[in-house]
């Protein structure tokens, strides 16, 4: 369920630098990732904080640097249709949902201005 989760929006491709690590959600993605600034290799912990209206946004940081990364954003909206999806009862109401889903997440604006 949570990988479910995890790909609820559009499968994360292999990661070889933050700015392509995307998800809809939780809070690790398998896979390593190389710091746009210091090149430091290293797996990316997601965590989500509020975006101050309602939605999150999924950051991590380079250890190495300490460089911010905003990996996606989820308005309040998305975080609404994003728990649905997880309670799902059937599998084509859950392709509605993610179909839905999709509009309320921002991907990927990657390394933020130090
Ligand atoms: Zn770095």
């Amino acid at each position: 369920m949570e990988d479910e989760l995890l790909l609820a929006v559009s499968p994360p491709p292999p990661p070889t630098r933050p700015a392509d690590v995307m998800t809809a959600g939780g809070e690790h993605i398998e896979g390593q990732a190389r710091c746009d600034a210091c090149e430091h290799l290293f797996t990316p912990a997601l965590r989500e904080e509020p975006d101050g209206s309602g939605g999150v946004v999924g950051r991590f940081d380079c250890p190495h640097c300490e460089r911010r990364y905003e990996a996606y954003a989820i308005d309040a909206r998305g975080l609404s249709l994003r728990e649905r999806v997880a309670g799902a009862k059937s599998d084509r109401h859950r392709r509605h949902l993610k179909a839905q889903l999709k509009a309320h997440v921002t991907h990927g604006r990657g390394l933020l201005p130090a």
